[in-house]
């Protein structure tokens, strides 16, 4: 792994790919209701769910996200939403869900708009 000295990068809380394949059915499946909640109760409990699906502590911000990466295309990381250093990718839709660079992939890559 290489030394980064400029940035401190947090560690994603979890990787999909290193689910088994039935959490990552829980996982998208939350994301979806999560993304497409109508109240905050119902985005909660999908966050809450998601997070247990993946066997970790839903952060105190309450969102966790899969990296939205343009770049990798399927980067896998999965992340606090209120880590410190995410770059925001424009949404693609009307979504509750924020999309988000993972750090490493923010601090990787350029803007997915800038090129
Ligand atoms: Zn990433
Ligand atoms: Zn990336």
């Amino acid at each position: 792994m290489t030394v980064l000295t400029h940035a401190r990068i947090t560690p994603p809380l979890a990787y999909y790919d290193g689910l088994y394949s039935f959490q990552q059915d829980v996982f998208d499946t939350c994301m979806e209701h999560a993304d497409n909640a109508h109240d905050a109760h119902g985005y909660t409990r999908a966050m809450q769910l998601a997070a247990l699906a993946i066997a970790i502590d839903l952060p105190a911000s309450g969102t966790i996200v899969k990296c939205a990466c343009s770049h990798c295309g399927d980067c896998d990381a999965i992340f606090d939403a209120a880590s410190p250093g995410l770059r925001r990718v424009e949404p693609s839709g009307p979504y509750n869900l924020p999309r988000y660079q993972c750090t490493a992939c923010t601090d990787g890559h350029p803007a997915p708009h800038e090129d």
